[in-house]
């Protein structure tokens, strides 16, 4: 049985570095400045968000668990301010009708946004795309293993989202058994890239908590990180702030939860996914800027000025369950 090492399991280990001043490191990815995208959920990316994402170097991408009509309002709020506009769409059911309004809105990246993407309904999706809009780029996903990524790309995808079941508000390894740590995702995707010289870009998606998951996450071979539960709880989020037990709060939930199915179609079938909650956070400017001192930290720690040079120079090391709880803050636990 194969062994799947996930974020915790692993440590950089710091090495020499000549680097005098963090402010010299280029965290430029894939023509994005900044290597963050807004994962397409209800109560992470809108227009608002989209907006920030690109004002900071990095992407937005419009979810789709709303009409047609309302998605591509939120399409044409962003194209008035930024050059690259990514909606998210499924790959059955109305697919097609928002791929033609969204174009027309202003839309030229595509998210084929979908649970188990390595599958034949994308390829077909993917395919039928290229075939009428050759000029648009396409994110798809999500995807397990190498395998998924090679095919995915074969197919025609310029993004991949790497990762199954590894979100914060995600059930799906429990409610179906199936799933891979996110990390080992990333290790055996870039493999593939490595191997056969692929062009289409890794996108570590679901699982990220802080900064040092991002940096983990580069290592391996990730060109960008997709985040959720980081980005919700903004400004910037949609959704009311309120009050819960004294402090301010937003909603963060699966597009798999009951609830999120229940507002968006009225029913729900299966669930992969919670409601919950989250401490509100303001303005994402700051979350960013946090996230981004801390990636600029992490490459300083392995002598890396650029995410090409931390992934040659990296170090990898196992760390024991004594080691994980050395790794956090531990004066509590005395
Ligand atoms: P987070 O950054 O750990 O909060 O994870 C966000 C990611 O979880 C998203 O980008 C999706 O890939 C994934 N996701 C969103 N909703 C669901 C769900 O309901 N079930 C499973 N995965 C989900």
């Amino acid at each position: 049985m194969k062994e799947a090492l996930s974020y915790d399991d692993v440590l950089l280990v710091p090495q020499y570095s000549e680097i005098r001043s963090r402010s010299t490191i280029d965290l430029t990815s894939g023509g994005f400045k900044l290597p963050i995208i807004s994962s397409p959920m209800d109560t992470v990316t809108e227009a608002d968000m989209a907006i920030a994402m690109a004002k900071a170097g990095g992407l937005g991408v419009i979810h789709r668990y709303n009409s047609l009509q309302k998605q591509v309002e939120e399409v044409k709020k962003v194209k008035m301010q930024t050059d690259i506009v990514c909606a998210a769409i499924g790959i059955s059911g109305d697919y097609q009708d928002r791929t033609f309004a969204l174009y027309g809105a202003g839309c030229n990246m595509f998210c084929l946004d979908v649970a188990h993407g390595h599958h034949i309904m994308m390829k077909e999706a993917i395919q039928w795309i290229k075939a009428i809009h050759p000029d648009v780029k396409i994110m798809a996903g999500n995807i397990a293993t190498g395998q998924g990524y090679l095919d995915l790309t074969e197919w025609g995808a310029d993004y991949v989202r790497c990762n199954v079941g590894g979100g914060s508000i995600c059930s799906t390894r429990i409610q179906t058994g199936h799933g891979y740590p996110g990390l080992q995702t990333l290790f055996e995707c870039y493999a593939m890239k490595e191997n056969y010289g692929l062009k289409s870009k890794i996108i570590a998606d679901g699982g990220i908590r802080n900064s040092g998951d991002i940096v983990k996450a580069l290592a391996a071979g990730a060109d960008f990180v997709m985040l959720g539960s980081l980005l919700a709880g903004t400004d910037e989020a949609p959704g009311e702030t309120f009050i819960q037990d004294g402090v301010m709060k937003k909603v963060y939930r699966g597009m798999a939860s009951k609830e999120a199915q229940q507002n968006w179609k009225g029913t729900y079938s299966s669930f992969e996914g919670v409601s919950s909650t989250i401490l509100y956070r303001g303005s994402v400017v700051d979350v960013l800027g946090d996230l981004e001192r801390g990636i600029r930290s992490g490459l300083s720690y392995s002598g890396a000025l650029s995410i090409p040079e931390l992934r040659d120079r990296c170090v990898w090391a196992r760390q024991t369950g004594a080691g994980q709880i050395e790794s956090s803050p531990h004066i509590l636990k005395r």
